[in-house]
């Protein structure tokens, strides 16, 4: 449309050009970019600023911005800067060029060994975010890219807060995505430990790419929920007996008593060699 040709051909002070449509998420779209004076190629988030966003959202942003240039981590994108114009927020970050997780998924569920891989990454990003205190809070295998060679990279980390205010003001209320992923005590709104709830995400991200499917669906959300509270769900028969036991600790709807991330990461699944020539195809 015309508001999509106005972006098409801003020059971004002067400094990026805008290209293709890359992806789109709840509130954001994100347009391959390049920088005209060093050349580089980078995506960037483009996030309507509307009436949502407050005196001192930008601030807060910028800082969300610096604590992310602290991550760097092999499977983090890395975010680059962040601008504005009267209507728009502009974050330039890592251009990853495979696409979603989640596209992977949609044309079947994976073997265990490629699962095993992409999880490893998943939770290697996640426990060192963990350790500087950052928390994601939207872990879902849309957000989660997958580059060129197979790596895996998570997206939107550390914008969450940033995220949830939106959504809380009600921009695009609707289109908010299923909550299949959101952990029952965030569900509760009683307050929840970030950490914990990342986990819980990651136990939902893990079902997905052993199944093909949820964990907890239903068509009613009333009912959706009561199986998300109560931890109801099934493996199917083809998880191993270590996926299974994986799985379980993660989706347990207790947080006490969930499964904490250095245990993830002894736990015999996640462990167990893969050879890397398994991903990339
Ligand atoms: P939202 O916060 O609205 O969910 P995201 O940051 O998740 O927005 O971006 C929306 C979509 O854009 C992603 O699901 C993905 O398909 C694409 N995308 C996001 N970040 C990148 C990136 N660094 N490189 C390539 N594509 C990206
Ligand atoms: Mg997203």
């Amino acid at each position: 449309g015309s508001n999509s040709d106005a972006i098409h051909s801003t020059l971004l002070h002067g400094k990026y050009e805008l290209g293709r449509l890359l992806g789109q998420g709840t509130f954001a779209k994100v347009y391959h970019a390049r920088n005209l004076k060093t050349g580089r190629s980078v995506a960037m988030k483009v996030v309507g600023k509307e009436k949502v966003i407050k005196i001192g959202m930008m601030e807060q942003i910028k800082r969300e911005i610096s604590a992310m240039n602290m991550v760097k981590h092999p499977n983090i994108v890395q975010l680059h800067e962040v601008m504005a114009s009267k209507s728009k927020i502009y974050i330039a970050m890592e251009l990853v060029r495979g696409g979603e997780l989640f596209n992977k998924i949609a044309r079947g569920r994976l073997r265990e060994e490629v699962a095993r891989l992409y999880f490893q990454q998943l939770i290697s990003a996640v426990d060192f975010c963990h350790s500087r205190g950052v928390y994601h809070r939207d872990l879902k295998p849309e957000n989660l890219l997958l580059d060129e060679e197979g790596n895996l990279k998570v997206t939107d980390f550390g914008l969450s807060t940033f995220s949830e205010h939106l959504r809380h003001d009600g921009l695009l209320h609707t289109t908010c995505g299923t909550p299949a992923y959101v952990a029952p005590e965030v569900i509760g709104k009683k307050g929840y430990d970030g950490a914990k709830a990342d986990i819980w995400s990651c136990g939902v991200i893990l079902y997905v790419l052993l199944a093909g499917f949820l964990p907890f669906q239903d068509d009613n959300l009333v009912a959706m929920y009561k199986k998300i509270y109560r931890g109801d769900f099934k493996c199917p028969p083809w998880f191993s007996s270590e996926a299974r036991r994986l799985v379980t600790k993660l989706l347990d709807p207790n947080p006490n008593s969930r499964i904490a991330i250095s245990k993830v990461m002894e736990s015999s699944w996640l462990k167990k060699a893969v050879p890397k020539s398994l991903l990339g195809n």
